[in-house]
């Protein structure tokens, strides 16, 4: 089986998408990428995270061209697919429905850095208008958002996507942004919208993060 590892990574972060309550059902899906074989895989469509096997993981060339797996790949495999084709550091892609980052993002607002957390993604978490999920458009529309600067970007009105240089990378920006956009939600709440970090404080963390977010 082509991808065994990778394969095993996905079925394993899947259930910890679920677990670590950053979306319900079916809905999110998630990838990694293979340098070497020059080959990635994704999540099957519409399966429920705890009965999906490394089977069930569909691996695809960079072209979208279907090279081993039954399953229908998920529906937002172009999203996946554009940061392997064009970002070399991004190893594996997380897309969530997470309750705070999707609130954030059906506002069309951006998140500042009022955490020091916001590091995992950038100076800011950038947002976009709502594309039609499942597109190449979407996926064209989030690239061009993140370019290479940032690790995760809001998708109005639908959710969030994650990129980092392995899965559990990957997997703790959605879960640090999530976090970060509860805190964002809550200080608007409280009828403010939180003091940002200074320029300089700022600088300091994205340094400091810059070889984490190597590894
Ligand atoms: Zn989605």
């Amino acid at each position: 089986m082509l991808l065994q590892e990778e394969r095993e990574l996905v079925v394993e972060y899947g259930k910890k998408l679920v677990q670590f309550g950053l979306t319900e059902g079916t809905f999110g899906n998630l990838s990694c990428y293979d340098p070497d074989e020059g080959l990635m895989c994704i999540s099957p469509s519409g399966m429920d995270y705890f009965k999906t096997n490394p089977e069930d993981v569909v691996v695809l060339d960079l072209d979208g061209k279907r090279i081993e797996g039954a399953a229908k790949p998920s529906s937002e495999v172009d999203m996946h697919r554009i940061f392997y084709k064009n970002r070399p550091d991004v190893r594996a892609v997380v897309h969530t429905h997470s309750v705070f980052c999707t609130t954030i993002a059906c506002m069309h607002k951006e998140i500042p850095p009022i955490h020091y957390n916001v590091a995992y993604c950038g100076d800011k978490v950038p947002c976009i208008p709502y594309v039609t999920f499942g597109t190449q458009d979407l996926a064209e529309a989030v690239y061009a958002r993140m370019g290479d600067e940032y690790n995760a970007c809001l998708l109005g009105n639908h959710g969030m996507i994650a990129v980092g240089s392995s899965m559990s990378f990957a997997f703790d920006v959605a879960e640090q942004i999530e976090f970060v956009a509860h805190l964002y939600y809550n200080t608007l709440v409280a009828g403010d919208s939180g003091v940002p970090l200074s320029q300089e404080d700022l600088n300091y963390v994205l340094g400091k993060f810059g070889s984490y977010r190597q590894r």
